[in-house]
């Protein structure tokens, strides 16, 4: 079997593009994979191009060595952009190889450890602030009311964790998205009454985390860590690149820390396990691709850490995201968007079973999943 053709594709994605990559074979074998980047689309696309001749005529079922070839293309570009593209590719050719050997991709593996996978409703509240246009049949959030409402929505709907970043209810409702990275009492005033809105509208039946994302620098993140203190959150969560700076607000917090989501391959991990810096590792299957994702998760396993994929996408990053979980064994809870642009559903053949909270996985052969190519060209990106 030969690799012919690698394309990226994007699809508007309301206020990003997804990204995905098609890899097609001389043997009619197709596979898809999944490398969304919220920013930077066009430069995803085009290393998924410059690495294309690097592919063609190769046998894409020799994963490792083509993964090898491809970050010896790039190897004075390591991680960020470059490898989302190398990890679009490679989760395309995890998909073609467990097509041809028509076993669902976990069973190469070594899974399922876990039939079904925990899931917890992700920017909650978020996407319906920043992007209200895109949701006319979902309750505008104007109160802490209309907050307590959502949070109602989440346990309803069987969910039993969920995840929010800094809102403001108002007319019109407001996100905090600050590039100077400043605390101010305003902002810590927002998320106590925000976390403690959503901790009595769901009691204990649901988790709560907070994602600060690059919000704030180490003063910042510990002041907030100490102000949500009393609502028992699953975790507070932050993007950090300095591991000292992280075992810092960790230190000085019973609240677990998440973070990891912007760190790539097991050397850019380590220095953070290493520290123990973060309760909960959590790693981005299509930004690191499989290789790098189970050999991070299985670092962290060996620093008795679990791990939470970051998952923000489409159906396609949902479900090879289950095949990650299903296959390591410190696996804690996966993310999930319940929001999303009204068109997601029809851009893919499958939608994830998810019930109660929980992912069942998938069944058919490869990542289980193809994209609807014919829907995608009915989305264009840019818009
Ligand atoms: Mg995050």
């Amino acid at each position: 079997m030969k690799i012919t053709k690698v394309t990226p594709i994007f699809c508007d994605g309301g206020w990003r593009a997804f990204t995905f990559v098609k890899v097609e074979t001389d043997e009619g074998l197709v596979g898809y994979g999944e490398c969304t980047d919220n920013s930077a689309a066009f430069g995803v696309a085009g290393c998924v191009r410059d690495l294309e001749p690097r592919l063609i005529g190769k046998d894409p079922r020799a994963v490792e060595r083509l993964y090898r070839e491809m970050g010896h293309r790039f190897q004075h570009n390591p991680g960020g952009i470059a490898q989302k593209a190398i990890a679009g590719i490679e989760i395309a050719l995890w998909d073609i190889k467990a097509k041809a050997l028509n076993f669902p991709l976990y069973e190469l593996f070594g899974g399922p450890v876990n039939d079904k996978i925990r899931v917890y409703w992700s920017h909650c509240g978020t996407y319906r602030v920043r992007n209200p246009e895109l949701y006319p049949d979902k309750p505008a959030l104007k109160t802490y009311d209309d907050i307590a409402r959502l949070g109602e929505e989440v346990a309803a709907s069987g969910y039993t964790a969920l995840k929010t970043n800094i809102l403001t209810p108002g007319e019109p409702p407001r996100m905090l998205w600050a590039m100077e990275q400043n605390i101010d009492t305003g902002i810590l005033k927002t998320i106590d009454r925000l976390m403690s809105t959503f901790r009595k509208a769901v009691g204990d039946k649901v988790d709560l985390c907070l994602d600060l994302n690059f919000n704030f620098k180490t003063d910042g993140f510990i002041q907030i860590a100490r102000v949500v203190e009393p609502y028992n959150l699953m975790w507070l969560e932050m993007d950090v690149y300095d591991p000292a700076a992280l075992l810092q607000v960790k230190e000085s917090t019973r609240v677990p820390i998440c973070s990891g989501e912007s760190v790539y391959n097991m050397k850019g991990y380590l220095p953070y396990l290493e520290k123990h810096a973060m309760d909960v590792c959590m790693i981005d299957l299509p930004w690191n691709g499989y290789i790098e994702s189970r050999r991070v998760a299985a670092l962290a396993d060996t620093y008795e850490m679990v791990t939470a994929p970051h998952n923000y996408y489409t159906h396609l990053s949902t479900f090879a995201n289950a095949h990650f979980c299903a296959s390591i064994p410190n696996f804690k809870i996966m993310e999930t968007d319940v929001d999303s642009v009204p068109w997601r559903d029809d851009i893919t053949t499958e939608i994830p079973d998810i019930r109660d909270g929980y992912l069942h996985l998938p069944k058919k052969p490869g990542i289980g999943i193809e994209l609807n190519e014919k829907e995608i060209a009915r989305h264009p990106w840019p818009k």
